[in-house]
């Protein structure tokens, strides 16, 4: 199923049964975040058209979830290889959606979308699992991994594409079908893509529909005939789907916000700190859940850190005309941006937080804010408990690592976390004690599509990435065979 077909740029067709069809719904305007101009008026779907996705993506299950792993693992290496030829294109939209430097947007977001479809083309081909057996004298058990049904996808902004791939190739791998959304301020790359897809797969197997959350969102989310919502986003939306969700007893995935904590014992390699978290504290604008905002520092290395991190990150370069010059983009909105700006704001008027560097909203074209820095942050400040979700990372200062540990802990988010140590016994203690879904020691944000990816706490449940996932998008049934004892 191998298609030559190549990307048509802003495609605002929507993908219904097979179909490439306009939203009939009300237009929302798509910026270009790095200037705030019009990049399109892209129509939502209409009622009758989330319907009519529904109703194919119900209608394509019978035959898709019959297809062997084999046959959709086909299908996604196909994607795979359409994503890699367009890689350029896309990248290119993805930068003027989201206002992400373009050589990021290529190295990073394009070539992880990419390595999530082949991954999971593999991981559904050689799935493992309990041994079938006679449990009971007479009769043989084995177990079943099925598909779901119709999943609703609904995705976040900051990296539209990868978060597409995150979510519809392991709800394929596992022989769902689809009706995914992407966020509305974001809807272009995946636009673009539909028409590729649509020559991979099966008409109704995947269909695409934008809109905004409160009314293309919910309509999904409480439809009867979509058996799993997934979800990334704000805590605020994963409340809402559960309780729609609930009203039809819907399995959920929901991968939510995050405020990492970055624990530094005085041992550690201070500049391996200051590279992780200049880097890793800002990518993305920090609009990033698994960000490293929220570090802890010990008394002995506190000082240093906070002079050497100020002068770092007061170096990040962003809002320059070569796109190779840029290490960051702006906020997705304006809305992001003055969200930011608020909690600095608010940091700011508390006597103990100071501001080493940042806390200005950059002047000139697009939604940008300068990478900020604030130390003397205390645990019960509201910018060390709440997700900013913007360029900006907070110093508490511990004496005691159990200090720390406790600290890290208390927070309402279990996404990710980091601790850096040359003393590798302190950091194995820590990374054990630590309820987060992942910690990072000497290190920060790196993903594998081999491994987990999700939350704890409010950051929700569910696994993205790795065969965890697969088995989220899948379940287990059992096969009992009565055949008696005698042969004859
Ligand atoms: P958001 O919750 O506002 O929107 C996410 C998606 O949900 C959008 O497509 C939106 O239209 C939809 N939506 C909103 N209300 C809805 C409703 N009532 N019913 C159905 N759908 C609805 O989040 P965002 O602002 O796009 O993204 C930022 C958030 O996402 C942050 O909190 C961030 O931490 C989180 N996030 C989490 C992860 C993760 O892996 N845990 C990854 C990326 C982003």
């Amino acid at each position: 199923m191998a298609s030559s077909a190549t990307l048509t740029p802003l495609s605002h067709h929507l993908l219904i049964n097979g179909e490439l069809v306009l939203g009939s719904g009300a237009p929302e305007t798509v910026l270009n975040p790095a200037t705030g101009e019009t990049l399109a008026h892209v129509h939502e779907a209409s009622a009758e058209q989330v319907e009519a996705a529904i109703i194919a993506a119900h209608e394509a299950f019978s035959s898709w979830s019959r297809t062997t792993p084999q046959q959709r693992s086909v299908c996604l290496l196909a994607i795979a290889d359409v994503i890699e030829r367009n890689a350029d294109s896309l990248a290119r939209l993805e930068a003027l959606n989201c206002g992400k430097p373009l050589h990021l947007a290529r190295q990073d977001d394009l070539s992880a979308a990419v390595d999530v479809f082949r991954f999971f083309a593999g991981a559904v081909r050689c799935q493992s699992g309990q041994l079938s057996g006679e449990y009971i004298p007479g009769y043989t058990s084995m177990v079943r991994r099925d598909p779901i049904g119709v999943i609703a996808s609904i995705a976040p902004w900051n990296y539209p594409l990868m978060m597409a791939a995150w979510k519809i190739a392991p709800a394929l791998a596992a022989g769902n079908t689809l009706v995914f959304k992407p966020s509305e301020h974001t809807p272009l790359s995946i636009l673009a893509l539909a028409p590729m897809l649509n020559t991979v797969l099966p008409a109704g197997v995947l269909n695409i529909v934008c809109g905004g959350g409160e009314g293309v969102g919910s309509h999904l989310v409480g439809h009867p005939k979509v058996r799993m919502v997934s979800l990334t986003g704000d805590i605020v939306t994963g409340q809402k789907i559960l309780q729609s969700a609930a009203k039809t007893l819907k399995r959920t995935h929901l991968e939510l916000g995050g405020k990492a904590p970055v624990i530094v014992c005085n041992d550690a390699d201070l500049q391996a700190v200051i590279d992780g978290v200049r880097s890793y504290g800002y990518y993305n604008a920090g609009q990033d859940c698994t960000a490293a905002c929220r570090i802890y520092a010990q008394a002995g290395i506190h000082d240093r850190l906070v002079a050497e991190l100020g002068d770092a990150v007061s170096s990040l370069r962003f809002a320059r005309k070569r796109d190779e010059d840029n290490e960051l983009g702006p906020l997705i909105s304006a809305r992001q941006r003055d969200r930011v700006a608020s909690f600095v704001e608010r940091a700011l008027g508390q006597p103990h937080i100071e501001r080493v560097t940042g806390a200005v909203v950059h002047s000139g074209p697009g939604f940008y804010y300068q990478p900020t820095l604030l130390a003397g942050c205390r645990q019960n400040d509201e910018i060390v408990q709440r997700e900013v979700f913007g360029p900006v990372v907070t110093v508490t200062r511990f004496d005691q690592l159990e200090q720390a540990v406790d600290w890290a802990n208390d927070s309402e988010y279990g996404l990710a976390s980091s601790v850096w140590t040359q003393n590798l016994d302190k950091a194995m203690q820590v990374a054990a004690r630590l309820q987060y879904g992942c910690t990072w020691i000497n290190s920060h944000f790196m993903l594998a599509s081999e491994m987990p990816h999700g939350g704890m706490k409010r950051s929700g449940y569910g696994k993205d990435l790795s065969s965890d996932s697969l088995q989220d998008y899948s379940v287990v049934r059992h096969i009992m065979a009565r055949h008696g004892n005698a042969l004859d």
